[in-house]
């Protein structure tokens, strides 16, 4: 576990600091082009389970929340959660209903500034950079880390021009640059034969499945590095859910994947590592087999033992 940072009073983020501070065309930290820079190397370990980076010594963690506290007004929904994920690694946060699992995943991509009275105290890295310094430019922070609801939400435009909307507003125009990424998509998200001959046909017209991975074709459009899933399949029919945690398996060698789900069997199938969330707290996090077989917390061991949640 790299050393927790104590959190700063002064270091209290609300939406309107995120969103005010340096003018856009202040340099930021980051990747020069498109992007972040590797994360710089993680501190040495220094013990400790809830926290800790079950990763190589040599590779940094792509993603590294320090004591993030999320707050709902004066309710602390997230308490000083510090945890480590891995670049091409699929993490699963588990946890009983309103224990913080989307919050936190929400605050990975700040999301969360979009809700009133809602706000964020320590740091969350990605690649390096803390994603809440003032200067962070929006838009490539929601380009690289893409998000999948729980509820398939297709735009109510073809097939192709969801996928493209993304690309669209990016400033790729030329046909001949957006169909070969909206295949290569559509591909990648296991979705282009079912597509390919109705593709400017309505995506409303697809089914509930079908339109979850439309959805990840749509989010892997701006060539994220992150994609982030709340429960995405827990409105698909057992089938449709296979279809995705398939996806999700072949998708981790291009991307990280963190996914919010309520189903410990799912979270054992196609997580890498998981995180046990409690009342706001992390309360383990390591790799999945370890939290399914031989947890070191009680809490987590009732919890996936179905005592509890
Ligand atoms: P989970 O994803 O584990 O079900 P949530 O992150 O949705 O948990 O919720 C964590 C806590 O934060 C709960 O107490 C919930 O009531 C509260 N909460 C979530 N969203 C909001 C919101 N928009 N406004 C106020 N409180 C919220």
């Amino acid at each position: 576990m790299s050393r927790l940072t104590a959190p700063d009073p002064s270091d209290v983020r609300t939406a309107r600091d995120a969103n005010g501070g340096a003018p856009p065309s202040t340099p930021r930290p980051g990747r020069a082009g498109d992007g972040w820079p590797s994360a710089p190397a993680p501190a040495p370990a220094t013990g400790g389970r809830a926290a800790a980076a079950p990763t190589s010594a040599a590779v940094a963690p792509l993603i590294q929340a320090r004591n993030v506290s999320v707050y709902y007004g004066r309710h602390e929904a997230i308490k000083k959660v510090s945890v480590d994920i891995p670049e091409h690694s699929v993490v699963a946060f588990i946890g009983p209903s309103g224990c913080g699992k989307s919050t936190f995943l929400r605050s990975i991509n700040r999301l969360n500034d979009l809700i009133p009275g809602c706000r964020v105290t320590g740091e969350m890295l990605v690649g390096g950079t803390d994603v809440y310094d003032p200067r962070q430019d929006m838009v490539t922070l929601r380009r690289e880390i893409g998000l999948v609801f729980q509820k398939p939400n297709p735009f109510p435009k073809s097939i192709y021009d969801n996928v493209a909307y993304g690309p669209r507003l990016q400033g790729i125009k030329r046909r001949a640059d957006l169909d070969p990424l909206v295949e290569d998509c559509l591909r990648k998200a296991a979705i282009w034969d079912e597509t390919k001959d109705r593709l400017h046909q309505s995506a409303l017209g697809l089914s509930g499945g079908q339109q979850q991975r439309l959805c990840i074709a749509r989010a892997l459009a701006t060539k994220p590095r992150i994609l982030l899933m709340d429960e995405p399949c827990s409105a698909l029919d057992p089938i449709a859910t296979r279809k995705i945690e398939d996806l999700i398996g072949g998708l981790k060698s291009s991307y990280t994947i963190v996914m919010v789900t309520h189903n410990m069997q799912q979270a054992a199938r196609v997580s890498d590592r998981t995180a046990f969330f409690y009342l706001g707290s992390l309360i383990e996090y390591d790799r999945t087999s370890e939290i399914f077989t031989n947890p070191s917390n009680q809490q987590t061991n009732d919890y996936v033992t179905g005592r509890f949640g």
